[in-house]
């Protein structure tokens, strides 16, 4: 690949290459932007068809985190760590070590987290090199879980895209299809239910679905129909790329606003929803209830203030849909504009005073 290319064309600051053959070491991180504040990003453990695809995936990872902090309103840059390797067979003391020597040797540029493939006892390993790692044991001063963060986001989210799209953010009575009712999706299907709403909720684990209709009075439907149900909301809960070719004509909603992670199969999936008059909750935006919890931990964890930065998200999503609408852009941009608006922002804030 042309990795300089790459660099060049997105803005990159950083790649640090990360070996050491005794402790079996073959790592990436990749400093997206630190305009913000340090780079904060997940530490990914994957079996790689190729060196290149790892590099990439590093790359187009911490630039994600460079946008989700920034629409987030956090102090943080994005970055993120990629460890070639099996979580399954390949993990060790030495290996995860290592790694936290490399993250001690950025001094604080980047900071490291949990993410596919790895674990908090694997982040309590690279605590022992450095502390620039956050998802430790709650021993540690961690924040915990995200997930219940994530779902409280997710909902107060749902309630801004509901004041846009059906005037107002009262959800007693409206329809909701919730796809996914795992860690995230079951909070949210919960919150939900208790603002009022009727839930329509599909998964493919049938223990969950028993506990919804028991406990939340939800009407269960098969994966499949979940897209054409006639709801106010439909909230992607589980996998990405749930907007795409096949389902987008059969979306029967007013909003689209969930946890899952990369909704759109493509940009233009958003443009069609912009045309038809759904409102696309952008999925950065809405899930960053994790994130800004775990980021609540660089200032020694409060699980109150989290909280309250979490319920923000509430706030942000008008903004973004303000944007969307004096710029007459879809969402997705929107988010993209407000994340790049505050970092150029504070570029310019910080060269103003830089002392020569
Ligand atoms: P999870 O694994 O706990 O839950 C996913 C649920 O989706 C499971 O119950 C699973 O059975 C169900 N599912 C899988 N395939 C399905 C299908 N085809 N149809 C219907 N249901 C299906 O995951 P989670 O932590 O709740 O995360 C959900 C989504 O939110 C993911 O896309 C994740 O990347 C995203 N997200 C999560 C967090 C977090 O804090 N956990 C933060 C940001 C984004």
């Amino acid at each position: 690949m042309d990795l300089f290319g790459y660099l060049e064309k997105y803005d990159y600051e950083q790649v640090v290459f990360c070996h050491d053959e005794a402790a079996g070491l073959r790592a990436i991180i990749a400093i997206h932007d630190t305009t913000l504040g340090p780079a904060l990003g997940g530490c990914r453990m994957w079996t790689y068809a190729s060196e290149d695809d790892a590099i990439l995936d590093a790359l187009r990872l911490a630039r994600g985190m460079t946008y989700k902090a920034a629409a987030a309103g956090l102090n943080l840059g994005g970055g993120k760590t990629v460890v070639i390797g099996d979580p399954k067979k390949d993990k060790s003391e030495a290996l995860f070590r290592a790694l936290g020597r490399y993250i001690q040797s950025l001094g604080g540029r980047y900071i490291t987290a949990e993410d596919v493939g790895t674990t908090v006892q694997d982040m309590d390993l690279i605590h022992m090199e450095t502390r620039f790692v956050t998802g430790v044991s709650n021993a540690y001063g961690s924040g915990g879980n995200p997930s219940p963060m994530t779902a409280l986001g997710v909902f107060r989210g749902i309630q801004a895209s509901a004041k846009v799209a059906l005037g107002s953010d009262d959800l007693a009575g409206r329809r909701v299809a919730v796809q996914g009712l795992g860690s995230v999706g079951y909070a949210v299907a919960r919150y939900l239910r208790e603002a009022g709403a009727q839930l329509v909720v599909t998964d493919i684990n049938e223990d969950a679905l028993r506990r919804a209709r028991e406990e939340l009075g939800a009407t269960v439907v098969a994966p499949g129909d979940i897209f054409s149900q006639d709801v106010d909301i439909f909230a992607p809960c589980a996998l990405g790329a749930v907007i795409n070719d096949d389902t987008i004509d059969r979306l029967r909603c007013k909003v689209v606003a969930g946890s899952a992670n990369n909704q759109l199969a493509e940009d233009w999936h958003g443009d069609i929803l912009h045309q038809r008059g759904i409102l696309y909750a952008p999925d950065y935006v809405i899930n960053a209830g994790g994130l800004i919890n775990v980021a609540d931990e660089l200032e020694g964890y409060n699980a109150e203030r989290a909280k309250g930065k979490v319920e923000g998200i509430y706030q942000i999503m008008l903004d973004l849909y303000r944007i969307a609408e004096t710029q007459r852009i879809p969402t997705y941009q929107a988010a993209d504009h407000l994340a790049e608006a505050r970092i150029a922002k504070l570029k310019q804030v910080r060269s103003t005073y830089v002392q020569h």
